[in-house]
């Protein structure tokens, strides 16, 4: 028998009632591989593919430098704390513009349906001005660039805009203030100016580690939707080698579905993509996760055609 909160909850936010923080402090209290949670992700699902009618999007990722970033986010290997001085070479942290035109072209060729410049905070912000600038120039008029940059005034907002970016990354992550050097007041205000300035926004609930506090967790769930943004998404982090995340450890991939499924229950039909799958993502330049993916031609064509084929197999319309 299912747990009746539950079913309530859940078949509330199919009808259009919003689940309040406590209930999602309810719902997770749940194992991801519980049949409760195996429930909400099933209405979370009939949610979203009401929301996106149906279709899946393939996001493309351009890490546009690696700067030792004073942000310091302990999960990252850009962070300034878990940079080796000894192996860090300032003039060799660019992506050269040309090799960025040439990622971006090369997606948007391949059908990619959004492209994103993804800096450190430690970039210039001028000089990403003229990547945004460089990469509009030379991709088709339909395509959709994002910035996804450090935080950002009102005037920067805009003038990312005019550039020729269309929407951004930001979130006000878990831990923020704590296992980064950021503080949360500039991240919730950024995305403000990001939706004043006119452009969309993307944010997601993320880091996302084993135990999180349910708190914490449920108040990032529950905020999010007050940004307005148009895509949502829950991850978690890459380990990288010595970084200090006071203990912690990445979530078990069930409990991030989980939490996206929670995510688009609280998001209802008011954002339009993600929460329960739908976009698959693409990555070339640097990697903040040190992944070390393949970057030739071929490898990305064929890993643009492998996300559309991923997307399709679960169900979504590409
Ligand atoms: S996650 Fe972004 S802001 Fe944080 S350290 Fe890495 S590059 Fe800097």
């Amino acid at each position: 028998m299912l747990d009746e909160r539950v079913m309530r909850i859940a078949d509330g936010a199919v009808a259009g009632v919003t689940p309040s923080r406590s209930d999602i402090v309810h719902l997770l209290r749940f194992d991801p591989y519980s049949v409760e949670a195996a429930y909400v992700c099933a209405r979370a699902r009939e949610i979203g593919i009401r929301a996106c009618g149906g279709r899946g999007f393939v996001y493309a990722q351009i890490g546009v430098d690696s700067t030792a970033c004073p942000e310091n986010c302990r999960f990252c290997s850009f962070a300034a704390v878990n940079t080796n001085p000894a192996e860090y070479d300032p003039s060799q942290v660019e992506v050269p513009i040309g090799r960025i035109v040439h990622y971006a072209k090369l997606f948007d060729d391949a059908g990619a349906d959004l492209i994103s410049l993804m800096a450190t905070a430690g970039l210039d912000f001028d000089r990403y001005l003229d990547m945004v600038r460089a990469v509009r120039a030379s991709v088709s008029d339909g395509a959709v660039i994002m910035a996804n940059t450090g935080d950002l005034t009102f005037e920067q907002a805009k003038a990312l805009r005019e550039a020729g970016a269309s929407v951004a990354y930001h979130a006000l992550r878990l831990g923020e203030g704590e296992i980064t050097d950021v503080r949360p007041i500039d991240r919730r205000r950024t995305m403000r100016y990001v939706r004043a300035a006119g452009l969309d926004l993307m944010t997601g609930v993320e880091p996302v580690w084993a135990d999180a506090d349910p708190i914490e967790l449920s108040e990032r769930i529950c905020d999010i939707v007050e940004y307005d943004p148009f895509c949502v998404g829950a991850c978690s982090y890459t380990e990288v080698e010595g970084a200090d995340m006071g203990g912690r450890r990445p979530a078990l991939t069930g409990f991030v579905r989980y939490v996206g499924a929670l995510v688009r229950l609280t998001c209802g039909d008011a954002v339009p993509i993600g929460g329960i799958g739908g976009v698959a993502w693409v990555d070339a330049g640097c990697d903040p996760r040190n992944r070390g993916y393949g970057e030739d031609d071929a490898t990305l064509r064929k890993k643009v055609a492998s996300a559309r084929q991923r997307l399709k197999l679960d169900g979504f319309a590409v």
